[in-house]
C-alpha cells in the first residue's frame, strides 16, 4: 500500500502488510472487503431459552471460576442469569487478564454457541464483554475474512475509515439502477458493513438483499467491461495474416487412412478464416474426447507453415505433449518437415539444439510442455500457438503464454465444454468452434459400477477381453498426498495382476518414469505387445490406442468427473464393443455418490461438465485454485444469472456511449485484479 493510502486509512506499516495479505492494497479494495457473516450482539437471550448450536449472546454474573489441569490446562467459568439458569464457559487458551475480567461477582456478556458439554451446557471460547461498562451493540456485528494477527475490531475500523475517506458517489446512471431495481453503491456498502438494527442475520446472509445484488452486479459488470475491452484491444491489434497454399495440408489429407468428418472440415475452415485476419485469433476448439481434435490442429499448423511461419504446440503434461509430438512427427515428417521437442526433462544439450533450430527458423514446428514458453526460448517467426487442454494450465502459465503471444494467433483445444455461464463471463473473449460429431464406427462405452470387493470377477473380465485380442487399461487409485505412495500402489497393482493373470503381458507407466521410458512403454502398448497397461492417472488425457476396449479404474470414487470422463474416453475408439469398469470402495461420501451417479448415467461431455459445475462450482474449471486469487468474490454465476445477463447487455452500450463510466467503474473494481480476469 502506498504511504498516501496508509495515511488516509490511518494505519501502521504492520497493518498495511496484513491487509496486503488479504489482497487489500487501496482504500477501494478495503471498502469492497465485505463481511463473511454477521454476529448479533444487539440483544440478550436468557440462558434458559438459548438455543443449542446457534450463535447467541447471554449475560450473567460469575458464580465460580477455576483453572483445571485435567485433561489439559483450562479455565472454567460458571455464570448465572436472571432466569436462574447456569452456563459453563470453557477456555483452553487464556491469560491472567481473562481471569481478572471474569472474576467472581462480575457481570459479563458471552457470545458464542451453546453445546451440551461434560459438565452441562457450555460455551467454548465465547467472546466476552464487560456488561457493567459497555452497552449493547446497535447493529449486527460484521465478521470479515482475515489473516493471523489482524483482528476484527481493527478491520472494522479500517473499513469504516475507508468508507469515510473515498468518494462513494455512484458511477452508474440512475436510469440503469432504476430499471434493475438496484440501490446506490454508497448506501449498499454502508448497509453491508454496518447493518441497521432492523436487519436480521438471515436477511443479510442469503445474498438476495438489494445491497448484495448491487455489489454482485458491479462485480459482474467490471468483468464484462474488462473482457470486452480485452476483445477490442485484440481486434484492434496486429497479427500476420496467414494464407496457406494448401499444398502441405492436401498431402497430409491424402496420406490419412480416413476422411475428415463434416464437423472437422467446418471447424478447420473457421480456424483458417481466423488465421487469415490481420488481428490475433483467439479460438477454442471444443470437442468431446475422441472427436478428433489433433488432426484439425495439425492441419491448422500446416496452414501456418505453408504461409512461412512457425508453430508451437503446447500440452499440460509431458506424456500428452509426447503423444502429440509422436503424432505430429508421424504426420509431418513424410512431408519433409522437422518437428522439435521441448520439455522440462530434456537434457541441456538436446534442449540447446532444439532452441537453436527454433531461433534460426530451421524447424517450423515445436511440440512440448510449458517449457516452450520459458524466456530463453526464441522463435524466429512464430505465427500460431496451439494449446491443448488449456484450462489445465495454471494462471501464471497462461499469463506467460499471453505475454509471449500478444501478436500471434492462438488456438486452444479442450474436451471439457465450457458451461454457458462461463462462456458468457470468463471466456467471453473466446470464439468457439465445436466438433459436434464423432468419427464414424465408434462404439458406445458401457459403464459399470463395481464394488472393489469383486475385484476377482473384474480380473476375469480383463482376461476374456485380452483373449479376444483386445487391450486393457488399468488405472491405479489417485493418491494426492504422496507421489511415493502413488508409485508404491502402482507397483503393487502390477504385481497383483501379474500373479492373477500370468498368461498376459502387463506393462506399467507412472509419473516418476523418465520421458523416454514412458514413451517406450506407451509404444509397446500401442504396438499391441502389451495386453494390459497399468497406469497412474498420467494417461488421463490424449492417449490414443484404438485397440484398447476395456478401462478399469480403481477407487473411482476419489476422482473428479472431468477426469473420469477423460479416462473413459480412452476406450471406444475402435470397432470393438467397449466397457469402462469403475471400481469403488465403501463407504462413499455424498459427493462421491453424486459423481459416480453422473458418470454412470451420462456419456455426453457437455452434460457431465454441467453437472460437475452444479456439484462443485466453477473454481476448478478456471484454475482459480492454482492462482489463489478469487475470480469472483460475490457473484455466483448460476444463482445470479439475471445479473450476469444484465451486465452483459449493458456493457457494450457503456463502452460505446460512456467511456467515463467505464473508466471509473474499472478503476474501482479492478485495480489489482485486472490481469487475472483476462488470463
Ligand atoms: P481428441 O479430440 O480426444 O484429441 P484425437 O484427436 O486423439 O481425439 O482422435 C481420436 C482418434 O480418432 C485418433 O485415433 C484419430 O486418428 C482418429 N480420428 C480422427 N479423425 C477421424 C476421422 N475423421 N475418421 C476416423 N478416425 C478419426
Ligand atoms: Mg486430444
Amino acid at each position: 500500500m502506498t504511504p498516501e493510502y496508509q495515511k488516509l486509512l490511518k494505519i501502521t506499516d504492520v497493518t498495511a502488510k496484513k491487509l496486503a495479505k488479504l489482497h487489500l492494497n487501496t482504500p477501494w479494495e478495503v471498502a469492497l472487503h465485505l463481511p463473511l457473516r454477521y454476529e448479533d450482539e444487539t440483544h440478550i437471550t436468557p440462558i434458559a431459552d438459548a438455543p443449542v448450536g446457534v450463535p447467541c449472546q447471554v449475560e450473567g454474573v460469575v458464580l465460580h471460576q477455576e483453572v483445571q489441569f485435567k485433561p489439559r490446562k483450562q479455565l472454567i467459568v460458571q455464570i448465572q442469569d436472571g432466569s436462574g439458569s447456569v452456563l459453563f464457559l470453557r477456555f483452553i487458551h487464556f491469560y491472567a487478564s481473562h481471569q481478572k475480567q471474569m472474576a467472581v461477582g462480575k457481570r459479563i456478556r458471552a457470545v458464542g454457541e451453546i453445546k451440551h458439554g461434560f459438565f452441562g451446557d457450555e460455551m467454548i471460547h465465547p467472546k466476552i464483554r464487560d456488561a457493567e461498562n459497555s452497552g449493547l451493540a446497535e447493529s449486527l456485528t460484521p465478521v470479515y475474512p482475515t489473516v493471523n494477527g489482524l483482528n476484527q475490531p481493527t478491520l472494522r475500523r479500517v473499513v469504516q475509515t475507508a468508507l469515510e475517506s473515498i468518494p462513494l458517489h455512484d458511477t452508474l446512471p440512475d436510469e440503469l439502477l432504476g430499471r434493475l431495481k438496484l440501490p446506490h453503491l454508497a448506501e449498499s456498502l454502508r448497509l453491508l458493513h454496518a447493518p441497521p438494527p432492523e436487519y436480521t442475520i438471515r436477511q443479510l446472509s442469503d445474498g438476495t438483499l438489494p445491497a448484495w445484488q448491487r455489489l454482485k452486479f458491479d462485480e459482474l459488470l467490471a468483468q464484462q467491461l474488462s473482457m470486452r475491452l480485452a476483445r477490442q484491444k485484440r481486434i484492434g491489434g496486429h497479427a500476420k495474416s496467414l494464407h496457406g497454399t494448401g499444398a502441405l495440408a492436401d498431402k497430409l489429407l491424402n496420406a490419412l487412412p480416413f476422411a475428415l468428418t463434416r464437423a472437422q472440415g467446418r471447424v478447420l475452415a473457421e480456424i483458417r478464416a481466423d488465421m487469415a485476419q490481420t488481428f490475433p485469433m483467439h479460438r477454442l476448439l471444443q470437442g468431446d474426447v475422441g472427436s478428433g481434435k489433433t488432426i484439425v490442429a495439425a492441419l491448422s499448423a500446416l496452414t501456418a507453415i505453408e504461409a512461412g511461419y512457425q508453430v508451437a504446440v503446447m500440452a499440460p503434461t509431458e506424456i500428452l505433449a509426447e503423444q502429440h509430438y509422436l503424432k505430429f512427427q508421424q504426420w509431418l515428417e513424410p512431408l519433409g518437415l522437422n518437428v522439435a521437442w521441448l520439455s522440462g526433462s530434456l537434457r541441456k544439450k538436446a534442449k540447446d539444439a532444439a532452441k537453436a533450430a527454433l531461433s534460426d527458423g530451421l524447424t517450423p514446428i515445436a511440440v512440448g510442455t510449458h517449457a516452450l514458453f520459458q524466456d530463453d526460448v526464441q522463435f524466429q517467426n512464430l505465427g500460431l500457438v496451439i494449446v491443448d487442454e488449456q484450462h489445465r494450465f495454471g494462471v501464471a502459465q497462461r499469463l506467460a503464454l499471453k505475454n509471449k503471444g500478444e501478436d500471434v494467433h492462438q488456438l486452444m483445444m479442450s474436451a471439457t465444454p465450457i458451461p454457458r455461464t462461463l462462456a458468457m463471463s470468463f471466456f467471453a473473449d473466446l470464439d468457439v468452434s465445436v466438433i459436434d460429431e464423432l468419427p464414424p464406427n465408434r462404439t458406445p462405452v458401457k459403464t459399470r459400477l463395481v464394488n472393489s470387493l469383486r475385484r476377482a470377477e473384474v480380473e476375469g473380465f480383463v482376461l476374456n477381453t485380452c483373449r479376444k485380442g483386445q487391450q486393457v487399461y488399468w488405472v491405479c487409485p489417485l493418491i494426492e498426498e504422496s507421489e511415493t505412495l502413488q508409485l508404491q500402489t502402482a507397483t503393487e497393482t502390477l504385481a497383483q495382476l501379474q500373479t492373477a493373470l500370468p498368461e498376459l503381458e502387463i506393462g506399467l507407466v507412472h509419473g516418476r518414469m523418465k520421458a523416454a521410458e514412458k514413451a517406450e512403454v506407451m509404444a509397446e502398448f500401442s504396438a499391441g505387445r502389451l495386453n494390459v497397461l497399468v497406469a497412474t492417472t498420467v494417461i488421463e488425457v490424449g492417449v490414443d490406442v484404438p485397440n484398447a476396449s476395456l478401462m478399469v479404474i480403481e477407487h473411482a470414487e476419489r476422482m473428479g468427473l472431468a477426469q473420469l470422463h477423460q479416462l473413459r474416453g480412452r476406450v471406444g475408439r475402435g470397432a470393438a464393443a467397449s466397457a469402462c469398469v469403475l471400481l469403488f470402495a465403501e463407504p462413499l461420501s455424498e459427493l462421491a455418490k453424486a459423481r459416480l451417479k453422473v458418470i454412470y448415467e451420462h456419456t455426453d461431455g457437455f452434460e457431465i461438465a454441467r453437472q460437475d459445475l452444479n456439484i462443485r462450482g466453477p473454481g476448478e474449471f478456471l484454475g482459480a485454485r492454482q492462482s489463489g486469487v478469487p475470480m469472483l468474490r460475490f457473484a455466483n454465476l448460476e444463482e445470479d444469472l439475471h445479473l450476469l445477463e444484465a451486465a452483459r447487455d449493458i456493457a457494450p452500450r457503456l463502452i460505446d456511449e460512456r467511456p467515463d463510466i467505464v473508466e471509473a467503474h474499472l478503476g474501482r473494481w479492478l485495480a489489482s485484479r485486472e490481469q487475472y480476469l483476462g488470463a
